[in-house]
């Protein structure tokens, strides 16, 4: 029939198949591996989040300085402490 015969046919179901089955398991794979990146990078946002806390103190716990600038080199620094400037004649630095 049409020139083709049982054979060719099998052969033509078998090749249709395994193109769907394939197709199917490249998208399972493609969910997966989606999947895997966004919970990769849930995970480091989190991380990065607990560094942050660790790392910064909260803006509540941390007090207000007041900056002052120091008049010869402009270097700002708070007040109380001694500007880190490198000029030596600083009219500031302690
Ligand atoms: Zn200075």
């Amino acid at each position: 029939m049409f020139g083709i015969g049982f054979k060719e046919l099998l052969l033509l179901v078998g090749v249709l198949l395994a193109v769907w089955f394939g197709s199917r398991m490249l998208q399972r794979f493609e969910a997966h591996r989606g999947e895997r990146a966004s919970m990769h990078d849930r995970r480091r946002r989190a991380k990065v989040k607990d560094k942050d806390k660790a790392e910064r103190p909260s803006p509540a716990k941390r007090p207000v300085e007041e900056m002052a600038d120091c008049p010869a080199c402009g270097v700002y620094y708070a007040r109380g402490t001694s500007p880190q400037c490198a000029r030596a004649d600083c009219p500031v630095r302690g």
